[in-house]
């Protein structure tokens, strides 16, 4: 049975106060594997790894690496970053086949030289970074955070091996494989799902990644700050829909990575079942189709 591999590292703020407790029930699972950034050393959990200095450099130049040093998040940046890192390597050594990574501050607004957004390093493109060392050669990276996935559009721009779709506000599509897909104010899931399968399917399986990254933010919510007006039920129904398309695509290498929101309620709702959906394959709360 495949693996799934929970990266929990040090968050702020409000919006993941409930966990991990909300992960009860999933952790004891028999193919669930927990790397904790705070109490990995005991108990038999495994210990999530700050991403080395080396890597970041991969990605990132050194003026922009100094600058994070002297933000107050520079040691959550790096475990956020370094949980990415990690679910690829194990990933990659088959002790896991899939991942869901907890981060204090997300990737998407990180870029070469810039960095803004509450977004410090790009985890995504240190992982590619590393996989890339490794002899992997093509990546998909689907991003379904309501804004623009600039910092990764801006490191990947010129790199064929890297097909970049991305669900914001405008429509694009060049010849590098840099996709952009317009979600407009007031989307129902079935019309974000339905672009989804037009535009992220055939794309992915014309491709052939061999990992595929999953940008989750969920401020795209109804009531969130970057509110298109889909449901939180929407996002399991895009979670099963990007499943089915890794397991059919890349041997079901998926690595979601917790981008943008800003609701306790809507990251507490969705995680857990995104994550069952990840374990299982099948959504044990038994979520209706809308709400
Ligand atoms: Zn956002
Ligand atoms: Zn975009």
């Amino acid at each position: 049975m495949k693996r799934t591999g929970i990266f929990f590292t040090y968050f702020q703020g409000e919006r993941l106060k409930d966990f991990p407790r909300s992960l009860q029930g999933l952790l004891d699972k028999p193919n669930v594997s927990y790397y904790d950034a705070v109490y990995g050393s005991r108990d038999g959990l495994f210990c999530l790894e700050p991403v080395a200095e080396r890597l970041l450099l991969k990605v990132h130049s050194r003026k922009m690496i100094e600058s994070v040093k002297h933000t107050e998040h520079y040691e959550s940046a790096v475990y956020s970053a370094g949980g990415t890192v990690q679910a690829a390597e194990e990933i990659l050594r088959g002790n896991i086949g899939n991942a869901f990574v907890f981060t204090s501050f997300g990737d998407h607004h990180a870029g070469s030289d810039f960095y803004h957004g509450m977004c410090y390093f790009n985890g995504a493109a240190l992982a590619i970074a590393l996989l890339k060392e490794k002899g992997i050669r093509r990546f998909l990276i689907v991003d379904t955070d309501s804004h623009h996935g600039d910092g990764t559009r801006d490191i990947f721009r010129r790199d064929a091996s890297v097909l970049h779709v991305c669900f914001c506000d405008q429509d694009y599509s060049d010849e590098y494989g840099k996709i952009d897909v317009e979600i407009p104010y007031r989307t129902s899931d079935e019309e974000y799902l339905a672009k989804m399968k037009q535009v992220f399917i055939p794309r992915a399986r014309a491709f052939k990644p061999e990992y595929i990254f999953w940008e989750y933010g969920y401020d795209a919510t109804r009531g969130e700050y970057g509110d298109k007006g889909i449901s939180r039920d929407c996002h399991m129904r895009l979670t099963k829909l990007i499943k089915a398309t890794a397991d059919e695509v890349c041997k079901g290498r998926l690595i979601v990575i917790l981008c943008g929101g800003s609701r306790r309620d809507v990251a507490t709702y969705t995680i857990p079942r995104i994550i069952a959906i990840l374990a299982e394959g099948e959504d044990r709360f038994q979520i209706a189709q809308s709400e």
